[in-house]
């Protein structure tokens, strides 16, 4: 019975396998027409200065509009881009649109509108991204300094070639933010050697930060050591006013989240525009 039983699961399993391989490969095909056929859209995340209250800044964040899937979250689609080397052109495709979308804002006289831009670790080791980053800036007129670039710890395991990495992108005028920061392979090193603008702290510490006294205790020593640091920090997720309310006592200077707007298209904020 147990050999059966064992046998109908491996079947299962494999089933099971079978039906995970076959997705996966109809998503990363369907992914490599989305860039041509215009699937893949930029919403914008408002940045909030917690004491001002005032958008500082705004997060782009990736969305495909799927004609069949629907819209397809980048949690699961940047994990096949990343596998299938797709990352490449969609992170190229990303930092033009940003740039576009810039020059419209600078045009029609939203100035001085700061994006902060997604990089993934391998686009991060790219040899070929800086240049990239700086034609585009050439060809749509961008002040380096109207761009972060948010990576992830994970993009900074090898030191070495992160740190040429980073000294290069400062040197072009942009700024640089750890994402997720603490779920990721932490080193306080990075902090130490890397000129690093600021922190985005993960959302999974801000969920429960009034209940959980492990959140709490995390929250407040990076925001001690963010300030000790002369880093900024962005708190990320903040759903709820009591969460506001906390991390404004802490003096955590941005935060981003549900509770101010959620990621949302361009047209809409130049709909806010027009109406302030
Ligand atoms: P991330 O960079 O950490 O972005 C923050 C995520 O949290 C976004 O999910 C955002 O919609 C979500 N979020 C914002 N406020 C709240 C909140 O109050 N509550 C909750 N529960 N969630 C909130 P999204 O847009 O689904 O993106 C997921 C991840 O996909 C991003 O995490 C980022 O790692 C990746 N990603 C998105 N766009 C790009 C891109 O252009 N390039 C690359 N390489 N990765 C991207
Ligand atoms: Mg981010
Ligand atoms: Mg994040
Ligand atoms: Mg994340």
């Amino acid at each position: 019975v147990v050999k059966q039983r064992s046998r109908a699961d491996y079947q299962l399993y494999a089933k099971e396998m079978e039906k995970n391989t076959n997705e996966l490969l109809l998503i990363e095909t369907a992914l490599r027409r989305a860039v041509e056929h215009d699937e893949l859209v930029l919403y914008y995340q408002p940045q909030i200065d917690l004491a001002s209250g005032e958008i500082v800044s705004y997060e782009a964040l990736l969305r495909w509009k799927h004609p069949e899937l629907g819209i397809v979250s980048p949690a699961k689609f940047i994990p096949i881009a990343e596998e299938s080397g797709l990352i490449i052109p969609i992170g190229e495709w990303v930092i033009e649109e940003v740039c576009k979308q810039l020059w419209n804002w600078n045009e029609a006289g939203v100035s001085e509108t700061v994006v902060a831009i997604n990089l993934s670790a391998k686009q991060f080791q790219q040899p070929h991204l800086v240049d990239m980053i700086e034609s585009l800036f050439n060809t749509y007129s961008i002040t380096p300094s109207q761009i972060e670039f948010e990576i992830t710890e994970g993009a900074l395991q090898n030191a070495e070639e992160a740190l040429v990495m980073i000294q290069r992108l400062k040197n072009l005028g942009v700024m640089i933010s750890v994402d997720d920061f603490g779920t990721g392979f932490s080193s306080l090193m990075y902090l130490k050697q890397f000129p690093i603008d600021s922190l985005k702290i993960d959302q999974s510490f801000i969920k429960d930060v009034l209940n959980d006294k492990k959140d709490e205790a995390i929250v407040t020593t990076i925001l001690h050591l963010a300030h000790h640091l002369d880093l900024s920090v962005v708190a990320e997720g903040i759903e709820t006013l009591e969460q506001l309310e906390f991390l404004s006592r802490m003096n955590c200077q941005k935060g981003q989240g549900y509770l101010f707007s959620r990621p949302v298209h361009p047209e809409v904020l130049n709909r806010e525009n027009q109406k302030s």
